[in-house]
């Protein structure tokens, strides 16, 4: 069997976890599979690299953030080819260029565009075990990329895809893909089985576990995984194309994203057109916006307030004040972090009152809602981050999720 495994920042946090990931690789080969690896940077590593840039630099170019930041998985990759050697197993580390993993120019969130896998196929039939640099590949022009944070899950499912690859396993922290973060609600439960729809809206709103763009690539892919502890041997999550979903089962998920900051336009022209240049811009500098509303338009000015991520508050604001410039009015000011609770559920379709309910709940509990956003699968909103766990919490066993 072919078999492609991730291992985490922190199942390969110190030396005596890569040792055990170790341990386990070798139980792969010693039953005869063929195994490619793909390892994080060290649990930490890459948010100091980040911090030690900024203090240096408050917006460092980001040809040279991809520079620093590969650096984290290129320590990883060596010590754990070691560390195999050491238990008398073959192995040899190659970074993302190495392996052939083509990006284009976006620098800090690269997209994949072609994998030639280098030279594994052939390290393989040699008896070698292939230790891949997660979440770096290389622009056409040689430059070192990274494809966004949480980039080595994109990695290994795309090594799984183009080496048709009979298992693919990404090992992390936690026992599986749970109805909600296990460390913010006690009470989650872990999901046995979940289509690629139901974990992708799970990861875009925000539960870290795995990274959301890795998600689309296997379902584009049709790379089935499986989400698992490095520290134990429990089963974890299959994550594939139809998960059998129970009839009476309406909200499958509890996300929570404390990494939201509003941006709020004052004043703007209210004319057609406007919405549209402004989150063009936004969009060409790579800005996701999410969470969005408008007010009624007065005397020919209109408000606006929307969410993007904290990482990219500056930069949108720093586009911003250029568009308010051209549209000769509006002005731009970043109004507060927030916290995004969200409920998932592809129950939703075919169920009412989900939202009733949500709303209620939140109503009892005395929280108040700044924005709101739907889609035929989930409900969120954007709440104060004082309100973050304890929204978490009651929505979770309002639906059931802890039965
Ligand atoms: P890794 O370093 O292995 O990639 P991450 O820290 O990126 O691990 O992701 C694992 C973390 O995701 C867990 O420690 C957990 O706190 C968090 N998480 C958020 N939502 C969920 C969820 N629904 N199920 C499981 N873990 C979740
Ligand atoms: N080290 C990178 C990060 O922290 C990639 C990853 O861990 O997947 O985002
Ligand atoms: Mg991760």
């Amino acid at each position: 069997m072919l078999v492609v495994q991730k291992y985490g920042g922190t199942s390969v946090g110190d030396t005596d976890r890569i040792m055990n990931v170790a341990k386990r690789i070798k139980t792969f080969v010693d039953r005869g599979d063929k195994v490619v690896v793909v390892v994080s940077a060290r649990s930490g590593v890459t948010n100091a690299l980040i911090e030690r840039a900024k203090t240096l630099n408050s917006s460092p170019d980001e040809r040279e953030m991809d520079m620093l930041l590969s650096v984290g998985e290129q320590e990883t990759i060596a010590l754990t080819a070691m560390a195999l050697h050491s238990l008398g197993v073959k192995a040899v580390s190659r970074t993302g260029a190495q392996a052939g993993i083509f990006t284009d120019f976006a620098h800090t969130r690269a997209h994949i565009t072609e994998i030639t896998g280098g030279d594994i196929r052939q390290c393989l039939d040699d008896g070698k075990v292939v230790i891949v640099a997660g979440f770096q590949g290389v622009d056409r022009e040689g430059n070192v990329t990274t494809l966004g944070r949480g980039g080595s899950d994109l990695s290994a499912i795309a090594l799984a895809a183009i080496l048709k690859a009979d298992i693919c396993q990404i090992y992390t922290d936690v026992n599986g893909v749970y109805t909600a973060d296990p460390r913010v609600v006690k009470n989650a439960k872990k999901i046995p089985e979940m289509s690629y729809e139901e974990l992708l809206e799970m990861a875009s709103l925000g539960s870290k576990v795995m990274q959301a763009r890795s998600v689309e690539f296997a379902q584009k892919f049709n790379v089935v995984f499986e989400v698992r502890s490095s520290f134990n041997n429990e089963p974890g999550t299959i994550v594939k194309s139809e998960a059998p979903s129970l009839e009476d089962v309406v909200i499958s998920g509890v996300a929570l994203d404390r990494n939201q900051t509003k941006v709020t336009l004052s004043d703007i022209p209210d004319r057609p057109g406007v919405a549209a240049e402004i989150f063009r811009e936004l969009g060409e500098a790579g800005i996701v916006v999410d969470m969005i509303v408008q007010n009624v338009g007065r005397g020919g000015r209109a408000n606006m307030t929307f969410t993007v991520s904290k990482d990219d508050a500056s930069k949108a604001e720093k586009v911003l004040k250029k568009t308010c410039a051209e549209l000769k009015g509006g002005t731009v000011s970043l109004t507060g972090d927030i916290a995004k609770v969200s409920v998932i559920g592809t129950g939703m379709r075919s169920h009412s009152g989900v939202a009733a309910k949500f709303f209620k709940v939140l109503a009892d509990n005395n929280i108040n809602v700044q924005v709101i956003t739907t889609s035929e699968i989930k409900i969120s909103v954007g709440i104060s981050l004082e309100d973050a766990e304890v929204a978490a919490n009651v929505l979770h066993s309002a639906f059931n999720l802890d039965k």
